[in-house]
């Protein structure tokens, strides 16, 4: 009995030591894994960037889409003077294909419609203050009505001339904003899908619209974009794919928040922008993007 007992007692005990072993493992496992998933969060820490919307930058009164002059200017030297850098599509494009690095303070500066006045008050600036640009060009804006009516600051659209102009300062990367899908029409709102009609109707009308302003650029500018610029913001489901398909690998929207740039290449889709409104001091513009 007392052997046996002992036996028993023998053998519980090395029930209870592989019990043991066996928690503390599991433990162990948890937690090497629970802390190796932090490592990897912390090593491919997100990158906070807040991007900034502007369209026309010329002396007239401030409006909701027209800053003047000097209102662009105090922007720039406020993002420089607080050390921000304006990062470039090229550069975020890197990032998400793990090429490089983007600046800790980084923001981006984008332009939509193609005002001439982005030329001629915006770049000098630009340089002044060593930053960089997106402007989102319409196609038939470019084509047709800046041709016809070029150079005035107050309306005018850039050419295709003043677009090289852009393209060679080194400042500004290019990107579509629709050839001619800049507006309401019957039921379509900017490039959105209208109700009427079905996903491949849509899908060709859409193809054949950006591939037309691709075309036009790339046959003028002898570079292509891989920027997209939702007009008015608004978006369809359907959009997307047909985006993809034509090479963009960056889309921007009007959602006023930041984003949070990660390694993955999927996170340029939907890149959120605040809208520089002339109502607003520097100040005051730049406190409201600037909160994490
Ligand atoms: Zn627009």
């Amino acid at each position: 009995m007392y052997e046996c007992r002992n036996a028993k007692h023998f053998f519980g005990l090395i029930l209870l030591d592989i019990l043991v072993f066996s928690i503390c493992s599991a433990f162990f496992f948890i937690g090497k894994n629970l802390f190796n998933s932090s490592a990897d969060v912390n090593s491919e820490k997100s990158v906070f960037l807040p991007v900034i919307m502007y369209h026309s930058v010329f002396s007239g009164t401030p409006e909701e889409y027209i800053v003047t002059p000097v209102q662009f200017e105090n922007d720039l030297s406020w993002l420089a003077e607080n050390g921000y850098t304006s990062v470039t599509a090229q550069q975020l494009t890197d990032y998400v294909d793990n090429k490089g690095n983007l600046p800790k303070k980084s923001v981006m500066i984008t332009f939509d419609d193609g005002c001439y006045n982005n030329l001629s008050d915006v770049l000098p600036l630009l340089e002044k203050y060593d930053m960089h640009a997106i402007v989102s060009v319409v196609g038939q804006y470019t084509d047709v009505i800046a041709e016809n009516d070029p150079h005035i600051p107050a309306y005018s659209y850039l050419t295709w001339d003043d677009i090289n102009r852009l393209i060679c300062s080194g400042r500004v990367e290019i990107g579509n904003h629709t050839y001619n899908m800049h507006s309401f029409k019957g039921d379509r709102k900017g490039c959105s899908k209208n109700t009427n009609e079905n996903e491949e109707e849509y899908n060709s009308i859409l193809t054949a619209d950006l591939s037309r302003l691709q075309s036009e650029i790339y046959e003028h500018t002898n570079t292509l974009p891989v920027v997209f610029a939702y007009p008015f913001g608004f978006i369809s489901d359907e959009s997307l794919p047909v985006i993809r398909e034509l090479g963009f690998t960056i889309t921007l929207t009007c959602s006023e928040r930041p984003n949070y740039i990660t390694r993955n290449p999927e996170c340029l889709y939907g890149i959120n922008r605040y809208n520089r409104s002339g109502f607003y001091s520097t100040e005051e513009f730049m406190n409201k993007i600037f909160k994490e």
